[in-house]
């Protein structure tokens, strides 16, 4: 039996995984959870480490939300079929990071509670999450060059394909990170500004001098076939980028452009909310141009026949990222996101 590895001295996390050895490792993070009838019980988060000849190294991650699934499928597939002997450099490959989030299908992990993608830079002697981010942020996230965090939207949106990336400060950075979103090259990549959306992956990444970007690549709570082709042909286009796997990347969209189009979120008006509780009929796609006063949708109130449908407006033009389509929404819950045409650098 090899060797238990502790991890960081501070780390509760334990495995018995070689982050240099050479060939390719899949194992298990031991996360401690102690629980009623199991005492010294762990949770096994899957993780996978190939290391290939010299070059450079990756941090690939899926399932950090339960309910987006593409990412799940092309991390654990990548894990399975690289061949060690012809990569370049090193990859660690995480498939489900909230693992019990993922078995659940749900955005928050059941067992503390949070959004794992809020937990970051985490904490060595905190809740299940904590102690997870914490153990990526210091342990992980040090070894690696680039960081691509595939999610999607999740059970109450679907997005029009696209990577996300953040705006920083220095254009260096900005325009290495816009090169590895136009070679990940999905439909279209979208700028957000400002660092800490609060305790990312991405942000976590970008503290530590890591190249990142994210996704959404799907969503309405199922298996979007185009996001899983979107998604593995970007971590294979990352991978042929980088010199890491043989072969160029292929950046060609269905629609005939020749790339990824740069997008933005331009301001709040980009948001579209609920006024009031109620259930709410989206009339548009992901991906669709749409027009300021051109209606979202209709608010329905099943249970009140005195009360008329209430219209829903765009308040700018644009294209729909974010498309609603859970059903019921709260008040004050997003019903649509429009993006328009990047327009810096
Ligand atoms: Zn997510």
């Amino acid at each position: 039996m090899p060797d238990i590895a502790m991890t960081a001295a501070k780390s509760r996390i334990f495995h018995e995984l070689d982050f240099d050895k050479p060939g390719k490792q899949i194992g298990y993070l031991r996360v401690p959870q102690s629980r009623d009838g199991g005492a010294w019980s762990t949770i096994e988060v899957p993780i996978a480490i190939v290391n290939g000849s010299k070059g450079p190294a990756v941090l690939f991650t899926g399932g950090v939300h339960g309910d987006e699934y593409e990412g799940q499928i092309a991390v654990s597939r990548l894990a399975h079929r690289l061949d060690p002997q012809s990569v370049r450099g090193k990859l660690i490959l995480m498939p489900a990071v909230d693992l019990p989030a993922a078995l659940a299908g749900r955005r928050m992990c059941p067992i503390d509670g949070r959004d794992f993608n809020r937990c970051l830079p985490g904490d060595p002697r905190g809740s299940f999450c904590q102690m997870l981010a914490h153990f990526i942020d210091t342990m992980l996230l040090p070894q690696v060059e680039i960081s691509v965090d595939v999610h999607a939207a999740g059970n109450a949106m679907e997005a029009a394909l696209s990577t996300t990336m953040h705006w920083v400060n220095d254009p260096q950075v900005v325009q290495r990170t816009k090169a590895l979103a136009e070679h990940f090259a999905a439909p279209y990549n979208v700028m957000f500004w400002g660092v800490d959306e609060g305790g990312t992956m991405a942000s976590a990444a970008e503290a530590r001098g890591v190249l990142a970007i994210s996704s959404e690549i799907g969503g309405y709570g199922r298996v979007s076939v185009e996001g899983v082709r979107v998604a593995e042909r970007g971590l294979d286009n990352v991978l042929k980028w980088l010199g890491m796997i043989e072969g160029k990347p292929d950046t060609s969209q269905r629609d005939g452009t020749p790339g990824t189009r740069h997008m933005q979120v331009r301001d709040q008006t980009s948001y579209v909310f609920a006024p009031t509780d109620g259930l709410f009929e989206p009339l548009h796609l992901a991906g669709a141009q749409v027009r300021a006063g051109e209606l979202a949708g209709y608010l329905h109130f099943v249970e009140d026949w005195s009360r008329p449908p209430i219209p829903i407006e765009f308040r700018t033009d644009g294209t729909i990222w974010m498309a609603p389509g859970s059903g019921r929404v709260r008040k004050g819950d997003v019903v649509g996101v429009v993006m328009q045409p990047f327009l810096g650098n």
